[in-house]
């Protein structure tokens, strides 16, 4: 069975990829499922670099092990572009304000940045980049958007990082006020997967 690594540790998002690339029919373990421990370092200057940073490595790694040498090793990048902010904070999403200040703070630090800007400048996008190295040693990359506005309050529990002030105007609420699964059909990484499902059954078709 063709064996396909995604270079997470993040069961959240296992459970996503799972969903969406199920219908490949191989076999999708996690990079930890893998027992690879690799901590890569993320110095691209976009999102498909970051992406295609982390897949190579982790596909070199993978590579050496035996099961794994013909391993389709898939990795993301996201993140949340503010417009105004000239796409602030962009890659840096997870470092914005320090790794360790909570998204209370960054959001509202956020929301501050954007005090007296009009909605129609508030426009704002998740993006999230997945990238895959296969075995023959190409490498594609994908990109998924989620298009909303800047809200002006802190609002809904679910999601994570900045759902809380993402909002959705033709929904009337924050992508934190979605349900899970609604969030997973609109989203960027939901967007992305769908993306890399086409081009890895592409190139299934090539062989
Ligand atoms: P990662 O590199 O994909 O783990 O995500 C980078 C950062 O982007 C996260 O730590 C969040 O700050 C932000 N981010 C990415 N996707 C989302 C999302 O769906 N909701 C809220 N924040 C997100």
């Amino acid at each position: 069975m063709e064996k396909i690594i995604f270079a997470t540790g993040n069961a959240h998002k296992m459970v996503e990829i799972r969903m969406i690339l199920g219908d490949l029919g191989a076999e999708i373990l996690s990079q930890k499922e893998a027992g690879i421990v690799a901590d890569v370092v993320e110095d691209g200057t976009t999102f498909e670099e970051n992406a295609v940073i982390k897949a190579t490595e982790i596909a070199k790694i993978a590579r050496q092990m035996p099961g794994y040498e013909n391993v389709i090793v898939l990795a993301d990048d996201s993140g949340l572009e503010v417009d105004y902010l000239n796409k602030e904070p962009g890659i840096y999403s997870a470092r914005y304000m320090g790794e360790d200040t909570s998204y209370e703070i960054k959001n509202n630090s956020l929301i501050t940045r954007l005090e007296g800007v009009p909605d129609e400048k508030r426009t704002a996008r998740f993006v999230c980049a997945i990238a895959a190295a296969f075995p023959d040693g190409s490498v594609e990359v994908v990109r998924g958007t989620m298009e909303g506005r800047i809200g002006y309050e802190i609002k809904g529990e679910n999601g994570f990082g900045y759902d809380p002030i993402f909002y959705l105007p033709e929904y009337g609420c924050t992508s934190a006020q979605l349900s899970p699964e609604k969030k997973n059909e609109l989203s960027h990484r939901g967007a992305g997967l769908r993306k890399m499902c086409k081009v890895i059954e592409e190139k299934k078709g090539q062989k």
